[in-house]
């Protein structure tokens, strides 16, 4: 528990919640009222972002997004021999 960012697609109107917290380790230190992704629905930057210490009783009824894992890929490109 802890500082809740709420970042709103004014556009779309997509809305996603997430800790302040996750958001620090995930993307490493940064300004916590700049949108941490563009609007995964429009594609847009220009995102509404609030942060606040939500009340425990508004926690039951809230969905938030949070890291699970971080995926490393290989990238392969073709070279002359
Ligand atoms: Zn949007």
């Amino acid at each position: 528990m802890g500082m809740l960012i709420t970042v709103r697609c004014p556009g779309c109107n997509r809305k996603v919640h997430y800790w302040a917290a996750d958001l620090l380790q995930v993307l490493g230190d940064r300004r916590l009222n700049e949108p941490p992704f563009p609007c995964s629905r429009c594609n847009s930057r220009e995102l509404d972002v609030r942060w606040r210490i939500p009340a425990p009783s508004e926690l039951t009824d809230l969905t938030i997004r949070r890291p699970i894992r971080q995926v490393v890929r290989w990238i392969w490109r073709n070279e002359k021999a």
